[in-house]
């Protein structure tokens, strides 16, 4: 019988979140990603599970850096993008767009998401309802464009935001608080935005996290999944504009904000 997955989440490094996927049935937990070696084995210790798979978003260091300490300890085994291979530390299983694999009786599947980074790929798990996305969509944000074009993170956006509503969208990094903030700025008429907003404020004073959210929120609240909604192109005025420029300008705005 399948049993449903645990994810143990955690706070490290200044806003990252390290993120445990436990199976009990099978004895298996994989990390996802890397931030802090010694913080995510000596949580795993702590719970009693042993780490044997690591599962890579992307190259950089919070996400890839503790990988070799990890595997070390462990002797697990990390996955990763094939296109990415050289710059994953310790890679062992070489993934790519669509390939999908099996964990604790659950299918997981592999969506490449280029923008943040080029070998950029996140993992969902349908029959869970959850997806881990890095840093390629954050609670009312997506990641910055550091190697990337605007139209590829929009259609990798796109992409994420087939899914289904009650989706549960485990981000990487707590920057709710300022992608809200941003959120505001452009379109403060959007009542489920002003709401969320006052939600997130409490959240954040009361040391919540804001993590995971879903897709039915993010479709509301989020400006970098709403480049197409004709009410996000009026609050940013750009009529007539095509989803892929509102999406680049949108991102623009907050890489100066
Ligand atoms: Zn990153
Ligand atoms: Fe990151």
């Amino acid at each position: 019988m399948t049993a449903h997955l645990e994810v143990h989440q955690f706070p490290v490094l200044n806003d990252n979140y390290a993120f445990l996927v436990h199976d009990a049935a099978q004895g298996i937990t994989a990390s996802i990603d890397t931030p802090d070696a010694r913080a995510i084995l000596s949580e795993a210790e702590r719970l009693g599970w042993t780490i044997t798979h690591i599962f890579n978003t992307h190259h950089h260091h919070d996400h890839a850096g503790g990988n070799l300490a990890i595997k070390e300890a462990s002797g697990c085994t990390i996955y990763g993008n094939s296109a990415d291979a050289s710059r994953i530390p310790g890679i062992d299983i070489k993934l790519a767009d669509g390939d999908t694999f099996d964990f604790g009786g659950h299918v997981v599947e592999v969506v490449e998401t280029p923008g943040h980074t080029v070998g950029h790929i996140v993992y969902y798990i349908a029959d869970e309802s959850i997806a881990f996305v890095g840093d390629t969509l954050f609670a009312m944000g997506c990641g910055r464009l550091f190697e990337g074009s605007p139209q590829q993170m929009w259609n990798s956006l796109s992409r994420i935001r087939q899914w289904p509503d009650d989706t549960r969208i485990y981000c990487a990094h707590e920057y709710t608080l300022a992608n809200a903030e941003f959120a505001m700025s452009v379109e403060p008429d959007n009542t489920a935005l002003r709401q969320r907003f006052d939600e997130v404020k409490a959240m954040r004073r009361n040391h919540k996290p804001t993590v995971p959210t879903t897709l039915a929120i993010e479709r509301q609240t989020n400006p970098f999944l709403r480049a197409d909604v004709p009410e996000f192109i009026n609050a940013i005025d750009m009529p007539g504009q095509g989803a892929v420029d509102v999406f680049a300008e949108t991102r623009r705005r907050k890489d100066s904000f």
